[in-house]
């Protein structure tokens, strides 16, 4: 009985599979929900599934991991000091030594004898010629930019500096100054990772797959008198590169735009990723919704009975002649549509709509005036019981007991949803023209 089934639920396996199989599983799945073949729309969910069966056949691949898992599940590894690699660098390296020929995703085991805290020298030895077990690639370099509304609405052609791993044009990325000179890493064998073992209990060793700290990864060692001057051996220098893209028009919060290629360089390597995700500063005007913009207009009391027009300026500089009809008594809180004045919609000439929630401005009359207006507006009818009858109460400006009131922006928010469901958009226009007839 194993205590835990989820890793071996994410990979589709039982927990007596046999590793053939557990290998059969990942490649497949891993292959499937790779972030290169899934670009589209479910990117985002492909991402997360991809980095899950990672973890769990990082886990299940590993006798001792496995152990772990199937005895204490994930708590169990967690106590003893499990982190998932990369799920790309897990990829990279299982391919990468699936091609080499080689079986060399067994980890090879380490014996409980309760010594912990020792270092295996590399993977299971017999690597000879400097085979690197793991294919590099450049560093993703991850950017976060804010646009204007006004950006988003019309398209915008961004340049910017990307600060970036390079090669060495010293060394050509060889980190030596000699010419052809790059020698293996005698800790990790050119694997460019080494496992740590770490004594978790009685006769119980966790085991872990580690950077090796020699040569940072890389596989390589140049001893101090050949390393290059200008990288200090380190085969990469700090780099700028201009990049320059198109924020559509129509881009939405927290999108992501990925530039292939111009992240930072690795000597015979590709280079890593640059990927920016707009983030859409506040607007003075408008709101957005998905594709529709929102916009709170106040009027006063008698525009609201007797008619007016106001305009409205556009993210594109036009300006909209509105005109609110007279008799159409908008209420505090109504809202109206302005169809295809909204956000354009990305991949279509369409836009979204313009909303216009309404906002009352009472004036402050007169009593002259008031009474005025009693002669000309009806009246609700008085209460039919004695006064005297009931208990006369004060009503006094205040909020609920208790519960307190939703804040202020967020009881717009609520407001404007129970509108947007209310309404059908495009149907609203006529709904209101078979009233009125
Ligand atoms: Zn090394
Ligand atoms: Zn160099």
């Amino acid at each position: 009985m194993v205590k835990e089934r989820t890793y071996y639920d994410r990979l589709g396996v039982n927990p007596e599979c046999t590793e053939d199989e557990l290998k059969k599983a990942y490649r497949k799945m891993a292959i499937k929900y790779h972030p290169d073949k899934n670009q589209g729309e479910g990117k985002a969910a492909a991402e997360e599934k991809f980095k899950e069966i990672s973890e769990a056949y990082e886990v299940l691949s590993d006798p001792e991991k496995r152990k772990m898992y199937d005895q204490h599940g994930s708590e169990g590894l967690k106590e003893g000091g499990f982190h998932a690699t990369s799920a790309e660098d897990l990829f990279s390296s299982f391919f990468g030594s699936m091609g080499g020929g080689m079986g060399g995703f067994d980890f090879g085991s380490a014996t409980a004898d309760g010594m912990g805290g020792f270092t295996f020298g590399g993977m299971g030895g017999g690597m000879g010629g400097g085979r690197r077990a793991k294919q590099h690639k450049g560093e993703n370099i991850e950017h976060e930019m804010y646009r204007t509304l006004e950006e988003l609405y019309n398209g915008k052609n961004v340049k910017i500096a990307i600060n970036r791993d390079e090669v060495c044009k010293t060394c050509r990325g060889s980190g030596s100054n000699k010419p052809g000179v790059s020698s293996t890493c005698g800790k990790c064998k050119g694997s460019g990772s080494v496992f740590m073992a770490k004594q978790m209990g009685p006769g119980m060793i966790q085991q872990m797959q580690t950077k090796c700290p020699d040569c940072n990864g890389t596989g390589d060692k140049i001893s101090e008198a050949d390393k290059c001057s200008t990288c200090k051996g380190k085969k990469l220098v700090p780099g700028k590169k201009i990049v320059q893209f198109l924020v559509e028009k129509g881009t939405r919060d927290g999108e992501r735009i990925m530039l292939k290629g111009e992240g930072s360089e690795y000597p015979n390597a590709p280079s890593g990723d640059v990927i920016i995700t707009i983030k859409e500063k506040p607007h003075a005007t408008f709101k957005r919704r998905g594709n529709d913009l929102v916009l709170q207009k106040r009027i006063k009391l008698l525009d609201s009975i007797a008619g007016t027009s106001f305009t409205i300026p556009t993210l594109d500089n036009r300006k909209l002649w509105v005109t609110v009809n007279k008799g159409e008594n908008i209420k505090q809180g109504d809202m109206r549509i302005i169809e295809g004045e909204g956000m354009p919609i990305k991949g279509s000439a369409k836009k979204g709509h313009l909303a216009v929630i309404f906002d009352i401005e009472y004036p402050s009359l007169s009593s002259e005036d008031i009474k005025k207006l009693e002669g000309i507006l009806p009246k609700s009818a008085a209460p039919t019981v004695s006064k005297t009858d009931c208990k006369p109460v004060n009503l006094v400006k205040g909020s609920y007991s208790q519960q307190p009131r939703p804040q202020q922006h967020q009881a717009y928010d609520d407001d404007y949803e129970q509108n947007f469901r209310g309404h059908n958009f495009g149907n609203a226009a006529q709904a209101q023209q078979c009233q009125q007839q």
